[in-house]
């Protein structure tokens, strides 16, 4: 006999026949043996219809009143769940967020939970019965030591549900949902989308706005953190949908459930080498030609960036082994003057090198973590040679003398104990896709600096800026060029951010950028980002070359390359943003 935690959805309780239809779902599990605890959303669009009313008595709803009247939706739920089971002779008892003990931070509207009780909740099941819990609520202290209700955000109840099942040790949590599970992509944009079997959870986040759009990414964070076995499947058939897979299983002890530290892994990899190219042409084709080159002298490249420069030409860098290095510099330099273009590009060459990468859940959307790890490093004396980021990751690139003393400042300054340091690069099983899923992202702007001085901290100045004001950048590409200014050498650096943030980050840095003479913000045109993520793709040699390939075949022009350990991003004009992920789902068998 399991402990199961069911989730249903709005849509899944949306009217009373398909909230009836979830009862007979939940007896059958019931009289399987198992015991239930299910969660609840508000029935269809009622979260919507009462932020409605809520916003026609007033331009800007107290948030404390909005809490108190959109946690009634849940409320509804529960109570006719409960005695629709009852009719069907399960024993039921309903148990809003305060009843069961959800204990949150005192922040209306977004609260994040500190503690689950679960005393409630386990001695209504050893009497037998099911347990409906209210989703998306739970209850805070506010300043005045008055009990609050707060609510966790849109879509929380996902969270809840998982939290839930991670605080009562639950064999698994299932979220049902009106789609069959997780899919390799959007199928509104590319109708062969595939239904995923198994995803692990750092796929999942870094799919970002294509996993979002399955699941709560709070919820699929804490998944991950304490190893909870979650499932995603429909509410209207029997096929057994996504199963969600993490790392080892994790007691959840202490007062913090989802304010656990950020990050909780350090990488360093050693013996690293990096090959920078400048004046690369600006063109369909080049990325992948120089990729495919290297891959068929089996040069596996492990980072890769590459951004615009002015004058229509491209900074590319990427780093590699470093016994592979005098190979892969050949290998480029024979295409130097091949690939079109006013002039041949130049290539460098370093050795020596170490990459460091910090590994949580929390990176996304806690752009201080990455912003707080290059002030360390600046603040040493040590220069970032590259730097690459993703929602579960921030990488840099730094001389291999300086990795004993950087290792040891980011172990203390995020306080991880030896053994969520490691030492080597993980290695992946051979059976693990390259390429899990693909999704496009069309909510991002690009913008770079121009004229970052070239001396320690100073990147980390700029993401510190933005970092204050809560601004995320997603990928950071710092320029191979450098040029000249007032301050002596500088460096461009490109990102990009969400794009309402942008005017935002304008601001933001506006005091910065004056006391670096030359130094501005120069914000790009409309763009769309395609990311591939797959957890296999550190031991599949070649993936970023066929991605480029299929860009290049479908005509179009890549502005800005980043990657991360388990997923390649390229940013695209606006135009192209479809066309590129149906080309790239296409290259990668994507569709069944
Ligand atoms: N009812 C809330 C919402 O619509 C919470 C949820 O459904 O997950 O956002
Ligand atoms: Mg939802």
């Amino acid at each position: 006999m399991a402990l199961l935690v069911q989730k249903f959805g709005g849509s899944s309780v949306g009217c009373l026949e398909r909230l009836k239809a979830v009862a007979e779902r939940v007896r059958k599990t019931r009289h399987a043996g198992d015991d239930v605890v299910v969660v609840v959303s508000a029935m269809g669009k009622t979260t919507d219809e009462l932020t409605r009313l809520a916003c026609s008595i007033s331009r800007h709803p107290p948030r404390r009143e909005l809490d108190m009247l959109l946690a009634s939706g849940e409320q509804v739920s529960i109570a006719l769940l409960s005695m629709a089971l009852q009719e069907l002779g399960v024993a039921a008892v309903s148990m809003t967020g305060q009843q069961v003990g959800i204990v949150t931070e005192a922040a209306h509207g977004r609260a994040r939970i500190l503690n689950i009780r679960t005393e409630r909740v386990r001695g209504a099941l050893a009497e037998g019965a099911v347990v409906v819990v209210a989703g998306f609520q739970g209850t805070a202290t506010s300043a005045n030591g008055n009990l609050e209700i707060t609510t966790l955000g849109r879509g929380g109840s996902d969270t809840s549900a998982v939290a839930l099942a991670a605080a009562l040790g639950a064999e698994r949590c299932e979220i049902y949902t009106d789609v069959e599970g997780v899919l390799t992509t959007d199928p509104r944009i590319v109708p062969g989308a595939q239904l995923l079997e198994h995803i692990s959870c750092d796929e999942m986040l870094e799919l970002a706005s294509l996993g979002a759009a399955v699941l709560h990414p709070r919820a699929v964070e804490i998944a991950r953190n304490y190893g909870l076995p979650l499932v995603v499947r429909s509410s209207w058939s029997d096929h057994p949908g996504t199963c969600l897979t993490s790392n080892r299983r994790q007691r959840v002890a202490g007062v913090a459930l989802e304010l656990g530290k950020p990050v909780d892994a350090l990488e360093l990899v050693r013996h690293q080498g990096l090959v920078a190219l400048s004046h690369v042409p600006d063109r369909p084709g080049v990325a992948a030609q120089l990729s495919e080159a290297l891959s068929e002298a089996g040069i596996n490249v492990d980072l890769i960036v590459q951004s615009l420069h002015e004058g229509a030409s491209n900074d590319m860098a990427f780093t590699l082994e470093r016994q592979d290095l005098e190979r892969a510099q050949a290998v480029v330099s024979s295409l130097s003057g091949h690939l079109g273009g006013p002039q041949p590009f130049v290539v460098a060459a370093y050795s020596e090198l170490a990459k460091l990468s910090l590994v949580g859940a929390g990176i996304t959307g806690r752009p201080d973590v990455a912003a707080s790890m290059f002030a360390t490093l600046g603040q040493a004396g040590i220069s970032l040679r590259m730097i690459a980021t993703s929602e579960v990751k921030v990488s840099c690139v730094i001389e291999d003398n300086d990795a004993a003393q950087a290792l040891d400042l980011l172990r203390e300054g995020f306080e991880l104990a030896p053994s969520q340091v490691h030492l080597e690069a993980i290695p992946c099983e051979d059976s693990t896709p390259a390429v899990r899923g693909v999704a496009l992202d069309c909510g991002q702007a690009q913008a770079s600096v121009h004229g970052v001085p070239d001396w320690p901290g100073a990147a980390a100045a700029v993401c510190r800026a933005l970092s204050d004001d809560n601004i995320s950048l997603d990928t950071i590409v710092q320029s191979e060029r450098t040029r000249q200014t007032p301050l002596g050498a500088a460096r461009d650096l490109a990102f990009t951010l969400p794009r309402q943030d942008l005017e935002q980050a304008r601001q933001a840095l506006a005091p910065l950028l004056q006391q670096w003479p030359g130094a501005e913000l120069i914000p790009g045109g409309p763009i769309a980002r395609v990311s591939a993520v797959g957890a296999g793709m550190p031991c599949t040699a070649g993936t970023a070359g066929r991605m480029f390939r299929a860009l290049a075949d479908a005509g179009i022009n890549i502005a800005m390359i980043a990657t991360s350990e388990i997923r390649i991003s390229c940013v695209v004009a606006q135009d192209d943003g479809e066309a590129a992920l149906r080309a790239i789902h296409r290259s990668f068998c994507l569709t069944g």
